[in-house]
This record gives structure tokens, sequence and C-alpha cells, in this order.
């Protein structure tokens, strides 16, 4: 009975892989804009800050400077360069910026290809999308189902011309009678892993529908390959878990891929799959956000409506959240209990994971309805501090664990001298409340400033934009450009 719900959660994650645009003008040199090369010239220091490490030690440095050159930050506490430029930190707090691990991006799409040449037909600007994480301080992401616009993205980013997040891309490989890349033998299984690698993915995403054999040879495989694996737990493994935990399963990409597998949901099954994942060096990404937002539509579309962050929300998705909401039919009480209970084991999962010493970090399926991209992650850090993990433990989930899961922990995830300047400046310690996570009083993306009024106006613009473009767009009519 459970499956048909499921089926419909983890769909939707394909459905979401939408719209971007790369709109903005290309740079007619290939080299940075003179801006960002000025940029790189100039010091930035934060004075007199409270900085939060983030580090293992995470002794916080009072009233302390930060010294930014180019993407880097180059010193704490130690003398002013000349020509320095200064933002003042007095009471504020410095933390490192924000790693959601699970996401679905919008990008370019077709949703209705029918002759060759004919590429996409829904658009959306990249600016406009990667905003979202910009405002709210999230400076990575990490992709679950990648496709070649994803890296389109990546580029307009990398390039200066987007200011945006840095992006992981997992390549997601599915079984059964499904669509993209679909395996169903062991040796398809692999060819797609070296496809995937040899297309450029980092990681490999498996899913719901692979049988046994296949998901071992595809973990196998990109063990060889070098490349980490997350994803869901198939379907088939129902009754015998712990048999999907083999090596080199890095991540489970949801907790209710665990409810997914029982029809219990006690401590004592949140402890057994606990320990099986915790035996196999196995982390775990709860998207506790996602389960609570399922609920809240299966009731009624009030939350999405009233969401304050709906404004900035593509007008296509909006639409689609709105109109086609697959979570949001009709009242069933049956359903809305079910989907209480998982709420529930979810938060008895997170207990029991942490309980045993699993890594648990922080993603939110965003793009999923209801769960919009950037803003849902402050939501997910107040879940995990709810579901029993201290402030600081849940901002490590957001910051420095993922960045040691992408292995790239050597260049983001602490405040400390070497790392990329991904930083977000606080008016509160979010230490002593979590929620001052929300309190930004600006960002630094890969060394780039966007203080509060610049974010302010920069949504104010974005959602005047939608606003006027919203009658160009009708989820339900998609197919017809
Ligand atoms: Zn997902």
């Amino acid at each position: 009975m459970h499956f048909k719900y499921f089926n419909s959660i983890i769909l939707l994650s394909f459905l979401t892989g939408l719209l971007n645009g790369c709109s903005n003008t290309p740079k007619s040199s290939i080299n940075n804009s003179p801006e960002q090369e000025v940029q790189k010239q100039t010091f930035l220091a934060i004075r007199n800050v409270n900085v939060i490490p983030m580090t293992s030690e995470n002794k916080i440095i009072k009233n302390a400077t930060v010294i930014i050159k180019g993407d880097k930050i180059v010193s704490i506490n130690e003398s002013l360069p000349d020509n320095t430029k200064i933002i003042d930190g007095t009471g504020k707090w410095l933390m490192p910026g924000l790693i959601d691990m699970h996401v679905h991006n919008l990008a370019d799409i077709n949703f209705s290809s029918n002759y060759p040449t004919k590429g996409a037909a829904s658009f959306t600007n990249t600016q406009d999308f990667m905003l979202l994480y910009v405002v709210n301080g999230v400076t990575t992401v990490f992709e679950l189902s990648a496709r070649v616009e994803h890296f389109g993205q990546r580029n307009e980013i990398i390039k200066g011309n987007v200011i945006g997040p840095r992006i992981a891309l997992a390549a997601l490989i599915d079984g059964g009678n499904r669509s993209g890349k679909v395996a169903n033998t062991p040796s398809d299984g692999r060819q797609f892993v070296r496809l995937s690698k040899a297309e450029g993915y980092e990681f490999i995403k498996v899913y719901s529908h692979l049988n046994i054999e296949t998901y071992y040879a595809i973990i196998d495989e990109a063990k060889k390959q070098g490349m980490k694996v997350i994803g869901h737990i198939p379907d088939v493994f129902k009754g015998r878990t712990e048999e999907a935990f083999i090596s080199h399963f890095g991540m489970v990409a949801h907790a209710e891929e665990y409810s997914k597998q029982t029809d219990k949901f006690t401590d004592e099954v949140a402890h057994e799959f606990a320990q099986m994942t915790k035996e196999n060096g196995t982390w775990l990404t709860p998207t506790l956000t996602t389960m609570e937002w399922i609920v809240n539509q299966s009731r009624s579309l009030n939350g999405v409506r009233n969401l304050q962050s709906l404004e900035y929300v593509h007008p296509l998705m909006q639409s689609k959240w709105l109109t086609s909401n697959d979570y949001n039919k009709g009242s069933n009480p049956e359903r809305i209990a079910y989907f209480e209970q998982l709420v529930d084991f979810h938060k008895k999962l997170v207990k029991a994971f942490y309980k045993v010493g699993v890594p648990i970090v922080a993603g939110t399926d965003a793009g999923t309805s209801g769960v919009v991209w950037g803003y849902s992650l402050h939501d997910e850090i107040e879940l995990l501090v709810e579901a029993g993990l201290t402030p600081n433990e849940a901002l490590l989930s957001a910051t420095r664990l993922p960045a040691t899961w992408l292995e790239i922990d050597d260049k983001i995830g602490t405040v400390e001298v070497g790392k990329f300047a991904d930083l977000i400046l606080l008016d509160a310690n979010p230490l002593n409340d979590i929620k001052n996570i929300r309190k930004i009083s600006g960002v630094f993306v890969n060394g780039q400033w966007v203080d509060k009024i610049k974010i302010d106006s920069m949504l104010s613009d974005l959602s005047k934009r939608n606003t006027a473009n919203k009658d160009k767009y009708d989820w339900k009519k998609r197919r017809e450009n």
C-alpha cells in the first residue's frame, strides 16, 4: 500500500528537473570580466566579527578580523593590508556557507520532443533561479538527477556570468520500465556508470526500481571508477534491507528509504536500520522537510499558497504546485494519517542514527512541491534540531560534514585560512537559537560579497518579474509550446 504513495513522492524528483536559461549576455572575451579581475586584487575585511569556524574544535573566535582576497580567506586576526574594503561585523556572527545535499535544480527543458533541432522549449533565467540559494547562504548544492543542462548552469556560475552555488552532479540510474538511464542487467548497469563518468558526472545515484544484481553491479563499477554512490534503497530489498548495505554504498538519500522497507514504525526498527547503516559506513540525508510538506499538501494547498517564498519561485512551478499538485488529491484521511506516521517515524530514525553515530547531512529534495530551493535548507536544519541534534550538530550537517562526504573539505565547509570564501554573516548567534540561521546580514559566495540591501533589491526585482510573467505559464499547457 505504501508503494503507490512513494512512487508519487519520488517521481516528482524527475519532473522538477526543469527550466533554466543561460540567458545572460555572453562575454566576448574568454577571460574573466573586468569587475572580477578587480575584485580578485582587492582585499575585503570583516572586522570585529564573531567567527563560528565549524572546525572539529569549533572554538568561537570573538571580535575577529577575517580577510578575504579574491575567492579565498587569506587571514584571520592579522593586520590589514592597504586598500582593504571594510565590512563592519560588530555584534554579528560569521559561519561557513551552507550545503544542501539533495536538490533538483530547474533547468531548460523540452516537454514535448517532436522534431530534431527543436531543443528546449521552456526556459528560465539561471540567475533568477540561483538567487534563491544565494540569498539564503546556500553556497554548495548536490544535484541528484543531473542532466546536460545542469553542466551548462554550473559553467555559467564558474565563468562568473551568474552568481550561484558550487554544484556537485550525480547521474541517476534506475531500473524497470522507466525513462532516462535505465539498467535491468548488471552489464547495462556497469555501462551506464562508465558512460556517466565519461560524460563528466562526479557521482552516481541509484534508484528505486533497480533489481538486486544490477544494483550491486552499479555500485561495484562506481567503486572501480572512483565515483561515490548515493541513492534510494531499491524497493526489491523490502524484508531484506541489510542486503542493500554493501561496500561503497555511500549515502541514503531520504529517511523514507527506510520507512519504505518496513510496516513497523517503532524505535526498535529504527535502531536496527541505524545499526546496519552504521556498520556499512553509509551516511544519511534524511530530507525531513519533504515529508513535512507532503503531509501539509495532502491536507490542503493553503500552506503552499501562503508560502512567503512562493513569489520567488518560477511561475511555471507555482502553477504546477497550485494546480497540478500530486499530493493534494481530495481529502483522504487514511493517506494523511499514513504520512503523519512517516513524519513521526523519520524523526525516530534521525534520533536512532544519531545515537549510533551515523553521520547525518542536511538535504531538502528542493524542487519537490512546497520545498523551495534555498529557503527549505533553513527548515531542514531546524527540523534536525527538533529531531534531537544540537544546533552545533545541525549546522555541522549543513557545512563541514557534507563537504567531507563530497571530498571537498579541504576547500569549503569551515571558516579557515586557505578555504574558499563561502560565508554567511548573521545578525545573531545560531548556536544559541537555530532560528537565527535566517537572520542573514550578508553572504559571501566564492568571495563575492552580497549584502542584505542587495539581497532585498534582487528579490524584489525577481518577485516583480515573476508576477508580471505569471499568466504566461500554465503547467497543464506546458506541452503546447
Ligand atoms: Zn530527490
